[in-house]
């Protein structure tokens, strides 16, 4: 069963990375077929087989040339790892494997587009928030309002900072997509969740910025999409929120 939710993760990924290209491009992501972008030729079935295509094409499209964004394997790899590890976090139970897939495959998809073009896509994030409350009200009314609180918290905690940082730099320092992914956040995580979430983004970003900024590829004061950030300190949360928090209470308050 686990190597069938392997082998799915990496079909749902393929569906991915068309969401990636066509959502922040307002295109729909059911038609048309999947095309090279550069020469428009449909893709053939033998071309969509999920990471096998890209090695089978030596990265390129067989029609045109035009070379494949390594993108498109990762995209698929990390979807079908993911999946595994959703897999065992869920116990393989039916709800929580559905559920914690479709939240995976949401972070996944807003990771890629806010790192490439700096917009979250408001429908995924819509669909996040719906699908997270959703999900939590199957446990009964405790864990229902630790997500609505978790959800109010996101938001509250994000438009705090985005606040200072209007009042301090005279620029936004987050967009409102930023805003609506904390309440996608903590719509999932919970109350606890959300705070560990934010706090492992920020720690994130500034390894992430540091690095970047010693090596040159950005420039100081330059606008860099905090979005990755928040996607990828929520799905750390998911995995190991109680391990962390647990570890984080120990270390510090205890
Ligand atoms: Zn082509």
């Amino acid at each position: 069963m686990i190597y069938f939710w392997f082998i799915l993760g990496l079909v749902v990924g393929s569906f991915l990375n068309v969401c990636i290209y066509r959502l922040p491009r307002e295109e729909s992501i059911i038609w048309p077929s999947s095309h090279c972008p550069r020469c428009g030729k449909d893709l053939r079935p033998l071309d969509l087989i999920p990471l096998i295509s890209f090695f089978l094409l030596r990265g390129r499209c067989r029609s045109c040339g035009e070379k494949i964004s390594p993108r498109y394997p990762l995209v698929e790899l990390l979807t079908g790892c993911g999946f595994v590890g959703v897999f065992i976090l869920s116990g393989g139970e039916f709800v929580p494997l559905i559920f914690q897939s479709v939240f995976l495959s949401a972070l996944i998809v807003i990771f890629f587009v806010d790192l490439e073009h700096s917009v979250i896509p408001d429908s995924a994030s819509y669909l996040g928030i719906l699908a997270g409350l959703l999900y939590n009200f199957l446990f009964g009314w405790p864990v229902f309002l630790s997500a609505l609180g978790g959800a109010l918290l996101g938001y509250l905690i994000l438009y705090l900072i985005s606040l200072a940082g209007r009042l301090y730099y005279k620029k936004d320092v987050l967009g409102d997509g930023d805003l609506y992914l904390a309440v996608v956040l903590g719509a999932w995580l919970g109350w606890g969740g959300v705070l560990a979430a934010i706090f492992l983004s920020y720690l994130l970003a500034a390894l992430v910025l540091l690095t970047l900024l010693l090596s040159g590829r950005v420039k100081f004061g330059q606008y860099v999409p905090f979005g990755p950030a928040l996607a990828a300190g929520g799905l750390i949360t998911l995995f190991f929120g109680p391990q962390l928090i647990g570890f984080y209470l120990e270390k510090f308050w205890l």
